[in-house]
């Protein structure tokens, strides 16, 4: 076994602290992935928290990881050591189902082994996540880093850019299109970006009217203050598509009547708390309210290949380890510009 260091809480209620635990051997199909920066998603703080229920302690957080391949398995096709090599929120799924099948592992019908939080396909073994010095993992659940120059930027792109790639393109978010991202936080910023990148005119809505000119240099075209209504009227029936990344409690509603007619809203932010949706607010228009969940590999893999591409990395605030608790507070008070990101080396 591997000795691995890390950190984890121990409870809802513990901050993290330094744990040492062991990852498995490097089998046939894995590789040894020497980690260099581990993102921190707003799911790492419910999940910490147990805001979701069913959390499983000691929990190492962590799905947002690159870093060095160190060592290969014998049957390993895909890397080699020295490549950089990303994983995201889940390691392994059945590789049979339906959705398995068809792309959609993080939908495996047996339900894929998560990164952290989760255990393997064994069902027994716990699995721990990317704020620790290395991860073993089989080379299918691991994406390929072209663009060794900002680590610490491509980092988040493992599931913030995932989740926001994701269904900009299931909803062909484009030009001509107004496209409206609520919530300019971690996913809310890569939601600017990339829909910018793919054409289409971008309005963020925000709670924080400080982030008025971050918005506009991530690419945004129009910034709304969601906290006046007023601001908020002449826009009904204006949009054809609205991300809603919001983590706390909203309504979503006020957002739903901005739609035209056919236009979708996706909710991808997780509030620990149900909404309400009324009846009306969809009807009218005939509207659609979807979700999202992150991405299967492959497209996970075409969204990498296009931030290289487009030059889209993340814009992040790197941090030691030990400012792990500073970070998530700062978080939770929507104050990120625009995503924390762990650089291994202070572990
Ligand atoms: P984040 O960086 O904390 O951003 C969330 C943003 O929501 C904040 O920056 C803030 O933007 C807005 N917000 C927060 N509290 C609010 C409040 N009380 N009222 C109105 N707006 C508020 O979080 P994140 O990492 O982007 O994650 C966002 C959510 O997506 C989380 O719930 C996370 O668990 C979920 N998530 C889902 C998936 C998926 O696959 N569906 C994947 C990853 C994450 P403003 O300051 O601009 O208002
Ligand atoms: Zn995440």
């Amino acid at each position: 076994m591997l000795k691995t260091r890390g950190y984890a809480a121990d409870s809802p209620v513990s901050n993290l602290k330094p744990f040492n635990f062991e990852r498995r051997e490097v089998g046939a199909r894995d590789i040894l992935i020497e980690i260099q920066f581990c993102g921190i998603c707003h799911s790492d703080i419910h999940q910490v928290r147990d805001e979701w229920g069913g959390s499983i302690y000691p929990m190492v957080p962590g799905h947002e990881i690159v870093g060095r391949v160190a060592q290969v398995g014998a049957d390993v096709k895909k890397f080699k050591e020295g490549d950089f090599a990303g994983v995201g929120c889940f390691v392994d799924s059945c590789r049979k189902c339906e959705n398995c099948a068809d792309g959609f592992e993080q939908f495996c019908l047996k339900q894929a082994a998560q990164t952290y939080n989760s255990t393997e396909m064994d069902r027994k073994t716990p699995t721990f996540g990317g704020y620790s010095s290395q991860i073993v993992v089989d080379e299918n659940y691991a994406l390929k880093i072209s663009d060794e120059e900002n680590l610490a930027g491509i980092a988040p792109l493992l599931c913030a850019g995932i989740t926001t790639y994701s269904p900009l393109k299931r909803f062909n978010a484009g030009k001509g299109q107004k496209v409206g991202i609520v919530g300019l936080g971690g996913l809310g910023h890569m939601g600017v970006k990339l829909a910018a990148s793919m054409g289409a005119e971008v309005t963020v809505f925000s709670h924080s009217p400080s982030k008025k000119e971050d918005a506009r240099k991530l690419g945004a075209h129009n910034f709304v203050i969601t906290k006046s209504p007023e601001d908020m009227s002449p826009l009904a029936g204006k949009y054809d598509f609205i991300l809603d990344t919001v983590s706390a409690e909203h309504d979503l509603n006020m957002y739903l009547n901005l739609l035209k007619r056919g236009g979708a809203m996706v909710l991808v932010g997780v509030p620990e708390k149900a909404a309400e949706v009324s009846a009306f607010s969809l009807i009218v228009n005939n509207r659609t309210l979807a979700g999202s969940g992150i991405g299967g590999i492959a497209e996970t893999q075409e969204m990498l290949d296009y931030c290289a591409e487009h030059n889209i990395t993340s814009d992040v605030e790197v941090i030691p380890i030990q400012k792990i608790d500073e970070a998530y507070e700062r978080t939770l008070k929507s104050d990120v510009r625009y995503r924390f990101v762990i650089d291994m080396k202070s572990l």
